[in-house]
């Protein structure tokens, strides 16, 4: 059952005229409603028969292994350059889980699906205690991945900002003090602009969406601040395209760009212009507060990840679900991992 072709018309004519966050709105409804999943028993079998051979040693990268029976159902190796005795997915998020691989799976498609905590644990059947744990798990690691962006051509970047949030963090927590009063409906004031109450993320972006970007500091950003998050990012001889704030005349000489700034109160300097990033920010806020309802502060680095790989990154789905698979399978994340080690707010 389809319109008929005069409505047709007259909702191209409606999707025409609305605004980039109701357009994105509406981009998300299509996305979510088409997407399935469950994952087959062959998509299944498929990823188990990659994670549990290997080419190579975990400890000493050596290609010097054998097989050599297995434990517990899983495959054994012997690397017989360091000796050591060692199944392919040590150290992976997959190690000492309870979980099968499929539950796995299931919920890294439900998270590129957009699915929330609560529905996703709902899908794969696990408490939504562990549907936290594990989303921050794989956007641990994950972050791993996107560190390595190395942006490069045309960079547009820009700061954008968001209130404090302390979601979750309980109030009867033993280790959490709230630094401020909880908000009373309709009484509080608070400091107009961009006071410490704001958080400040910083985002990049080139022409081929590659994307990076994190949460600098509280309030009004500095040079250094912003240095620090793009410094290891953004390749020699980029073209950085900015607003005007002087600090990224400074970060520009330092990282050897070429800088274009856009005047106050202009769109454009010659054809540049940072209508990308404006768009990729509309698109960063209806992710966190639209589909997720708010983050809270403590998180909101791997909603950026997330956001980026799921919304921004240009492969299709099918590729994105076998990169994530493949990364979150296979990577040592041992040291990635941030349980409860995280700043409430950043310093
Ligand atoms: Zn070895």
């Amino acid at each position: 059952m389809g319109l008929s072709k005069n409505e047709y018309d007259l909702l191209k004519q409606l999707v025409n005229n609305l605004d980039d966050n109701q357009k994105l709105d509406i981009a998300n409804l299509l996305n979510t409603k088409k997407q399935k999943t469950k994952i087959t028993k062959n998509e299944i079998s498929k990823i188990y028969k990659s994670i549990t051979t290997t080419k190579e040693c975990p400890h000493c990268h050596s290609k010097h292994i054998i097989k050599c029976g297995k434990s517990s159902n899983k495959q054994k190796y012997y690397c017989k350059e360091c000796n050591t005795y060692f199944i392919p997915t040590e150290n992976t998020l997959l190690f000492n889980t309870k979980k099968d691989i499929s539950v796995w799976a299931t919920y890294m498609n439900c998270m590129l699906d957009k699915k929330s905590i609560r529905e996703c644990a709902k899908i794969c059947n696990i408490s939504l205690k562990t549907s936290f744990n594990w989303r921050h798990k794989i956007l641990d690691v994950l972050s791993n991945m996107m560190n390595d962006v190395k942006l490069n051509g045309i960079v547009e970047s820009d700061e954008t900002y968001t209130a404090i949030s302390y979601k979750g963090n309980h109030k009867k927590s033993k280790t959490f003090i709230m630094p401020r009063e909880p908000h009373k409906r309709g009484g509080d004031i608070h400091i107009r602009g961009l006071s410490k109450e704001q958080v400040c993320i910083f985002c990049s972006l080139n022409l081929n969406n590659l994307s990076y970007g994190k949460v600098s500091n509280l309030g009004k950003p500095n040079w250094k601040s912003i240095y620090n998050i793009i410094k290891d990012n953004i390749e020699k001889g980029s073209i950085f395209v900015t607003d005007d704030f002087s600090g990224y005349d400074k970060i520009s000489d330092k990282l050897n760009l070429d800088h274009i700034a856009i005047k106050r109160g202009k769109h454009t300097n010659g054809t540049f212009n940072i209508q990308k990033m404006n768009n990729y920010h509309s698109q960063l806020k209806l992710f966190i507060n639209g589909i997720f309802k708010g983050v809270s502060t403590k998180y909101l680095n791997n909603y950026i990840v997330y956001h980026n790989f799921v919304n921004i990154s240009k492969s299709d789905k099918n590729k994105k679900t076998l990169d994530l698979q493949e990364y979150i399978f296979k990577t040592n994340c041992k040291d990635l991992i941030k349980g409860n080690m995280r700043p409430a707010i950043p310093a």
